[in-house]
């Protein structure tokens, strides 16, 4: 585990034959009030929480869970840490929300196919994926949380909840799967995932003013590049009609 800055760590994913999504945790240490964001795979929870104590961080300061989106490879691991951290709180947008309360799993497998195969390997069955939601995220709320303010932009497309926190005091984006490093994109063709949605939303982040770049896969960008985002919408747009 790496701190970015202050405030915001980093532990970064091990990626099996699915890949386990990076986790941060985000929070000033003297609030005693942290934030866990996209927990990863299943079997990471251990090693993730272990990173976390290893840090010097203790477990009962992290209060919550959130959610860029309910993907089997941020959110697996959840009941485990759960497990490890009852008092823990989920926070989610509220359109995957409803799906896990409803136990409706189409948008955690992304399709049949993964659903088959990371259940057979991983001896997962239906309703595995059920869970309450503590707190329904929407678009423009601003988490004052851990002495920090980020703020909630909902940005469909890979998956109909996803969301990214922004910190404009930082001038940091966790995008989740929206964009990663390398001019690279989350896929589009997943359970209720949209092309054209996806462009909006890249659009919309290349608005922002983003010097750190904290995304669900792959490398992190400490030195984003001016109108990196915008350029790397542009150059997708043409396949998100
Ligand atoms: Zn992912
Ligand atoms: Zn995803």
């Amino acid at each position: 585990m790496t701190e970015v800055i202050e405030g915001i760590h980093f532990i970064q994913g091990q990626d099996e034959f699915i890949p386990d999504a990076h986790a941060y945790v985000i929070g000033k240490s003297s609030s005693n009030d942290l934030s866990l964001i996209d927990p990863g795979l299943m079997g990471k929870g251990g090693y993730k929480l272990g990173a976390i104590q290893e840090a010097g961080i203790k477990l009962e300061d992290i209060k919550r869970v959130i959610m860029t989106h309910i993907h089997l490879d941020h959110i697996g691991c959840l009941g485990e840490v759960k497990e490890r951290m009852p008092w823990i709180e989920l926070w989610v947008h509220t359109l995957e929300a409803n799906d896990l309360e409803q136990g409706d799993e189409r948008g955690i497998y992304g399709m049949e196919m993964f659903k088959e195969m990371a259940q057979g390997q991983y001896g997962l069955k239906d309703g595995d994926f059920s869970f309450q939601v503590d707190r329904k995220l929407q678009e423009g709320e601003k988490l004052e949380i851990g002495g920090m303010s980020w703020e909630v932009l909902h940005i469909p497309g890979h998956s109909a909840g996803s969301i990214g926190l922004y910190g404009a005091g930082e001038k940091t984006l966790i995008p989740g799967d929206v964009v990663y490093a390398d001019n690279a994109i989350g896929r589009f063709d997943l359970h209720n995932a949209s092309g054209p949605q996806h462009r909006s939303s890249l659009m919309r982040l290349g608005e922002l003013d983003v010097d750190i770049l904290l995304p669900g896969h792959n490398r992190i960008v400490t030195e984003l590049p001016p109108g990196y985002i915008l350029e790397t919408a542009e150059q997708w747009a043409p396949h998100l009609e």
